[in-house]
């Protein structure tokens, strides 16, 4: 590895689909590909391996010429150890070792974050977050991820873990939460829960209940409110703790509803007496679906000297 590796490979795990791409120091992705997540934790190496080399070979470079391979993966997942230890959304992979299993087959000095980790690097490269720290951004998709950066680096807890801001407590009194606690930030405000709170009255999915929420459906309205409710407590939450500059939010359900959640967010800020209120922006996530694949890439660039 060395300064003259203007290349990197990103792999972004999801519960359902890894994505990969080359990626140059400025964040663009040359050549990507995906395929669909391997319940099995030895067959989803072996395909990671092969579409890494695969990509090589298309943009006919060796191997030599990557800076290394980062990974950005749906957690809980430890980023020295490189365990991944995930039973909900990648169950058959506990206690396996990306990094030590990657590393092994291509040589190569592979790094590791936390999905919403890596997003966050993503969009401080090249997208919402880039000029602006210290930052917060939640990610709304099927459940809800949270990072935070500080000084250029994503805050660790404990361990070099993540904090799970999507099971920051909204509500004292709420739906069961798969953590073990009532009334998570996830399992209000979340498209699952979005979706569980809908299937009470009916509704099919997320999507319906935000599409009858906005013909007047006083049921579907109810638990939309609720959920921005969620939001508001949490980036409420946020605030007091990490005083970000800018709040970036992402994911499928930013995509179509970014306005609503923003006007969420920035009621918080606009109560908060005890902090400069008017230092703080809200913004959209820019990269969309690549911002995790980015960051993941952009990991191997940041250890190379
Ligand atoms: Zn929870």
């Amino acid at each position: 590895m060395s300064a003259e590796c203007l290349l990197s490979a990103g792999i972004d795990i999801g519960g359902t689909k890894i994505a990969l791409g080359l990626v140059s120091r400025d964040g663009t992705i040359l050549r990507r590909q995906s395929f669909a997540t391997s319940r099995e934790f030895g067959d989803a190496i072996a395909k990671m391996e092969s579409a890494v080399r695969e990509l090589l070979r298309a943009q006919s470079v060796d191997v030599s010429a990557l800076a290394g391979i980062g990974i950005g993966c749906a957690g809980p997942v430890n980023p020295r150890t490189g365990v991944v230890n995930n039973p909900y959304t990648l169950p058959g992979w506990d206690g396996g070792n990306l990094i030590g299993s990657l590393q092994g087959r291509l040589g190569l000095p592979v790094y590791l974050e936390n999905d919403a980790d890596a997003a966050l690097l993503g969009e401080s490269l090249a997208g919402a977050a880039c000029g602006f720290d210290p930052v917060v951004m939640l990610t709304f998709g099927t459940g809800i991820g949270g990072a935070a950066m500080n000084r250029g680096e994503v805050f660790r807890g404990a361990g070099g873990e993540h904090p799970e801001i999507g099971h920051l407590p909204v509500l004292p009194v709420g739906p069961p939460c798969y953590c073990g606690r009532a009334g998570c930030f996830e399992s209000i405000a979340s498209g699952a829960g979005i979706e569980k709170a809908g299937a009470a009255y009916g509704f099919q999915s997320a999507r319906e209940v935000f599409t009858l929420a906005a013909a007047g459906d006083s049921n579907a309205k109810a638990i939309i409110d609720q959920a921005l409710e969620a939001t508001a407590a949490a980036a409420w939450a946020l605030l007091h703790s990490f005083l970000p500059e800018r709040f970036i939010l992402g994911g499928g359900i930013i995509d179509d509803h970014f306005q609503l959640f923003a006007d969420a967010v920035r009621r918080s800020i606009d109560a908060a007496t005890m902090v400069p209120r008017n230092q703080i922006t809200v913004a959209r996530a820019v990269l969309g679906n690549d911002a995790g694949l980015v960051g993941a890439a952009s990991l191997a660039f940041r250890d190379a000297h």
